[in-house]
C-alpha cells in the first residue's frame, strides 16, 4: 500500500472500525444510486413493453406498403422478450453487484489470496484474473440463453454449441494474453510513479487503446471470423467509385461470415492508418441489392467525414482522463473502500483493489449520464444519413434501412422516453421521416 494511504487508514483507526462514518455515508449513497437506477430501468423497460405491445396490432402508417403485418409482429415479439429478458438479467447483475461489494465478496477474495500468495503484484494480478474468472462464470447462463434460446427463438441464432464453446476459449485465452500484461503494467505504473500515478496510467491505458484498435482488424477479428476479399467485381467497382468520390482510400473491401453466428446484418470501417478496410458481414450482401450496400456504406462514411469517430476518441481520452484522476483520489480515502465493503489491506498495495471497486462502482452513478452520450449519438446518426443521402441516394438509403429494421426484427414503435435514455441510433421512423419522401 502507498505509505500516504496507510497513515490515513491508521489516522481513522478503520482497522478497528472499518464501517467508520465517511465509509457509511458513501454506502448510503451507493446502494441509493443503485436503488433509484433500478427503479428507472424497470420503469423504463415496462414502458417500452406496454408501449410497444399497444403498437403490435397496426403497422404504422408510413410503413403499410413496405412491412408486412407478420414482420411487424415479429418485431414487437422480439423487443417484449429482449427487454423482459434485460430485466431479468438486471436484477441479477445487481445481485452480483452487491455480493461483491456490501456482502464481501472481494474482500473475501482478496483476502484468501492475499494468505495464499501474500501481498505484491502477483496477489494483485490474481485478484483482478479471478475476479473477471467468476463474473464470467456468472454471467455465462445469460450469455447461453441469450443465444440459444432469446435469438435461438426467433431465428437469428446460427452458433451450434461447440462454435460457442470455441468462441469462448478462444476469447478467454486473448483476453488473457492482451490483458494479464497490461493489468501488470497499470499495477506497476500505479505503485512505482508517485503521486501523478494516475498520469501516467492515463498514459498507458490511452496507448494501450490505440494499439489495440490498430491490430484489431488484422490480428484479432481473423481469430473468430474468416475475411475473404469482396469478390463481386460490380459492387466493388461501385464501392472504390464511392469512396474515391468522398475522399476516402481502403487497403481492401472484406466480406466477414457473420452469418456463421448470427442473421443479423452489419457493414463497418475500421482501424486507421494502414489498417483501414471497409467490411461487409455476408448476411448484409445477401439481404441488400448493390446500390443499396453503397448507400449502407455511405451512411459510414459519412461518420468520418463529420469527424464523429476523432470526436468519439477525443471524448474517450478526456472522460478516461477525468476517470483515472477520480480514481487516483479515492483509491486515497478509505471510505471508498469500507463504504464498498472492503477493507483496504494495510500491508500490501491496494491498486488492484480500487481498480475493481471503481470498475463496479462507477456504472451505478454513471447510469445517470448516459442518456447524454446516446444522445450525441443520435445526432451523428442523422449527419452521416444526410451525408449518404447527398453522396447516393436518399430512397435506396431508405430502402436499405428499411430492409435491416425489418430482418433486424427491431420495431417501428418503439416508447420515446425509452428511446431518449437507451437508442444510439434514432428509430425507424425518425430516420426515415428526416430522408424525405423521395
Ligand atoms: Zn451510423
Amino acid at each position: 500500500m502507498p505509505p500516504r494511504l496507510r497513515a490515513q487508514v491508521g489516522g481513522l483507526n478503520s482497522l478497528a472500525m472499518p464501517f467508520d462514518s465517511p465509509a457509511l455515508v458513501f454506502t448510503f449513497a451507493f446502494a441509493a444510486a443503485l436503488l433509484i437506477g433500478l427503479l428507472v430501468k424497470f420503469w423504463l423497460a415496462t414502458r417500452q413493453m406496454r408501449h410497444v405491445s399497444r403498437h403490435r396490432d397496426r403497422v404504422p402508417s408510413p410503413f403499410e406498403s413496405a412491412i408486412s403485418l407478420e414482420a411487424h409482429q415479429k418485431a414487437a415479439d422480439y423487443t417484449i422478450a429482449k427487454t423482459s429478458f434485460g430485466i431479468v438479467e438486471m436484477a441479477w447483475g445487481a445481485a452480483v453487484l452487491i455480493a461483491w461489494t456490501l456482502l464481501g465478496g472481494l474482500d473475501f477474495m482478496n483476502k484468501a489470496l492475499l494468505g495464499w500468495i501474500g501481498g505484491g503484484l502477483l496477489q494483485q494480478l490474481a485478484l483482478l484474473s479471478a475476479f473477471a474468472l467468476v463474473s464470467g462464470l456468472l454471467d455465462l447462463p445469460f450469455t447461453l440463453w441469450q443465444t440459444f434460446r432469446l435469438e435461438e427463438r426467433f431465428g437469428f441464432n446460427k452458433m451450434t454449441l461447440r462454435l460457442w464453446l470455441l468462441d469462448g476459449i478462444k476469447s478467454t485465452v486473448v483476453g488473457a494474453l492482451i490483458g494479464l500484461p497490461i493489468a501488470a503494467l497499470i499495477l506497476w505504473v500505479m505503485g512505482a510513479t508517485g503521486a501523478f500515478w494516475w498520469l501516467w496510467a492515463w498514459g498507458v491505458w490511452m496507448a494501450f487503446n490505440l494499439l489495440l484498435m490498430s491490430i484489431y482488424p488484422t490480428f484479432i477479428a481473423p481469430l473468430f471470423n474468416k475475411f475473404k476479399p469482396l469478390d463481386d467485381a460490380g459492387l466493388a467497382a461501385r464501392v472504390n467509385t464511392l469512396m474515391q468520390r468522398c475522399g476516402f482510400a481502403s487497403k481492401g473491401l472484406f466480406v466477414m461470415d457473420g452469418s456463421r453466428r448470427s442473421a443479423h446484418a452489419n457493414a463497418y470501417f475500421t482501424g486507421f492508418g494502414a489498417s483501414k478496410r471497409v467490411v461487409f458481414y455476408d448476411t448484409l450482401l445477401r439481404q441488400l441489392s448493390p446500390p443499396e450496400v453503397e448507400a449502407v456504406l455511405a451512411h459510414e462514411l459519412g461518420h468520418f467525414k463529420h469527424r464523429h469517430i476523432v470526436k468519439r476518441m477525443g471524448a474517450l481520452f478526456g472522460l478516461s482522463l477525468l476517470g483515472f484522476a477520480l480514481l487516483g483520489w479515492l483509491s486515497q480515502q478509505s471510505w471508498f473502500y469500507g463504504g464498498l465493503g472492503v477493507q483496504p489491506n494495510m500491508n500490501a498495495p491496494n491498486d488492484a483493489l480500487a481498480l475493481l471497486l471503481f470498475m463496479l462502482a462507477m456504472p451505478v452513478f454513471g447510469f445517470f449520464v448516459a442518456p447524454l452520450s446516446v444522445r450525441l449519438s443520435r445526432k451523428h446518426e442523422f449527419e452521416a444519413d444526410a451525408y449518404a443521402a447527398a453522396q447516393t441516394s436518399s430512397g435506396d438509403l431508405k430502402a436499405a434501412l428499411l430492409k435491416l429494421y425489418k430482418d433486424n426484427a427491431s420495431t417501428l414503435t418503439p416508447d420515446p422516453v425509452f428511446v431518449s435514455f437507451y437508442y444510439s441510433h434514432p428509430p425507424a421512423s425518425e430516420r426515415l421521416a428526416r430522408l424525405g419522401s423521395s
